[in-house]
């Protein structure tokens, strides 16, 4: 029996790392002919660091990452209005590295081990009917991926001073920014808008004029020293989807999860370490163990769709939310601080 892994995102790379370790035979199918070297920065989760931990790269993702286990809230002004514990259980930091340093490090033990195809998987030609198929072909193939009314755009910024040494949430009515640190000094910002404050030109000129009239100078000196921007149209899926065509889908090809509580790849991260430890038993009990997590993963989504709602909130609401969020902290210990 053999694995075929279609795509080498995050959850792709993060399977085929665990799989190595266990010995099981496997390969990594990638249509593009190289890695993905997307310009941006990623949120690990704190609540993804302990598998990262199981794999032989993990020194070298910690060194490429700066770690926090706080959140700073603030409201449109730049005004600190909380501050949210988000260490793991263990009191193990989130991590903030490049992508495409992630991926690089990720692709590594691939590239060593020669489990990398870089062709489109097609069943008939590369797996036979005792092989298992696994779908990380991210949202290309999620049948259930639908668009959003909103627009994402991120991008690595040169700039920095002590107010971005940290991870920085901003509200503001219709858009949310937010800002974490990365080494060389350097910041990544992910900002998401409503479509509709765009009026009928959706190109990055029109957006980036827009969040020059919207944000205040500490904010935009941020995008004004960006190396590279990428814009893109948020989407999401509206359930979650283990299987399909004879394949065990997993990552954002089982639920595609909107980016507003950046957990997307430390979900595909999780994913990859519950089928690679259920794989040594048959199919039907693999899959079982990834069901088990559906619950968790649909209240993930309703709670990140809730969350851009709440960030989004224009005068006067924006005030009562503010005082609730000063009151009573949003405890979000149930994704942290779980374990697996
Ligand atoms: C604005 C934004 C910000 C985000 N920020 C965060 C964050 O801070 N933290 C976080 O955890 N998540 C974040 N996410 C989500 C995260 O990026 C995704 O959840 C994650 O990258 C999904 O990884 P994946 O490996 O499942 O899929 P992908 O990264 O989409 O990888 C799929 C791969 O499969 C390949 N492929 C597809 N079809 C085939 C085929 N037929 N044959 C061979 N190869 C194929 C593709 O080329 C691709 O390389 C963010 C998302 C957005 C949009």
């Amino acid at each position: 029996m053999k694995i075929h892994i279609i795509g080498s995102g995050i959850t792709g790379l993060t399977l085929g790392n665990l799989l190595n370790s266990k010995g099981i035979n496997f390969n990594i199918y990638e249509k593009n002919n190289e890695f993905s070297k997307i310009s941006s920065g990623i949120q690990l989760g704190s609540n993804a660091i302990a598998i990262l931990k199981k794999l032989k790269s993990f020194d070298k993702i910690d060194k490429l990452s700066i770690k926090t286990k706080k959140l700073n809230v603030f409201n449109n002004k730049l005004r600190k209005i909380n501050q949210l514990d988000i260490s793991n259980a263990d009191n193990q930091p989130s991590f903030f590295i490049r992508r495409s340093d992630l991926i690089k490090t990720l692709s590594a033990e691939i590239i060593r081990s020669k489990k990398i195809r870089f062709v489109e998987f097609e069943r008939q030609k590369y797996a036979d009917k005792h092989d298992i198929v696994v779908n990380c072909g991210g949202i290309q193939h999620n049948k259930n991926s639908i668009p959003t009314k909103f627009l994402g755009v991120w991008g690595i910024s040169n700039h920095t001073n002590k107010f971005f040494k940290e991870l920085n949430l901003f509200m503001f009515s219709g858009m949310h920014f937010v800002s974490y640190p990365l080494t060389n000094n350097q910041t990544s910002f992910t900002i998401v808008l409503r479509k509709d404050l765009l009026s009928n030109h959706i190109d990055q000129v029109a957006i980036i004029k827009k969040l020059n009239e919207k944000f205040p100078e500490d904010l935009l000196r941020l995008i004004n020293n960006a190396e590279h921007i990428i814009t893109k149209e948020i989407s999401y899926s509206s359930k979650t989807q283990w299987t399909s065509e004879a394949c065990i889908n997993i990552g954002d090809a089982a639920h595609h999860i909107a980016p507003h509580f950046a957990q997307g790849a430390a979900q595909g991260i999780i994913d990859a370490y519950v089928l690679s430890s259920s794989l040594d038993n048959d199919i039907s009990t693999a899959v079982k163990s990834l069901e088990m997590r559906t619950k968790f993963i649909d209240k993930l989504r309703y709670h990140s769709n809730l969350n851009r709602q709440i960030y989004h909130l224009g005068f006067p609401l924006n005030l009562y939310r503010d005082i609730f969020i000063k009151l009573f902290t949003p405890d979000y210990n149930w994704i942290f601080k779980k374990r697996l």
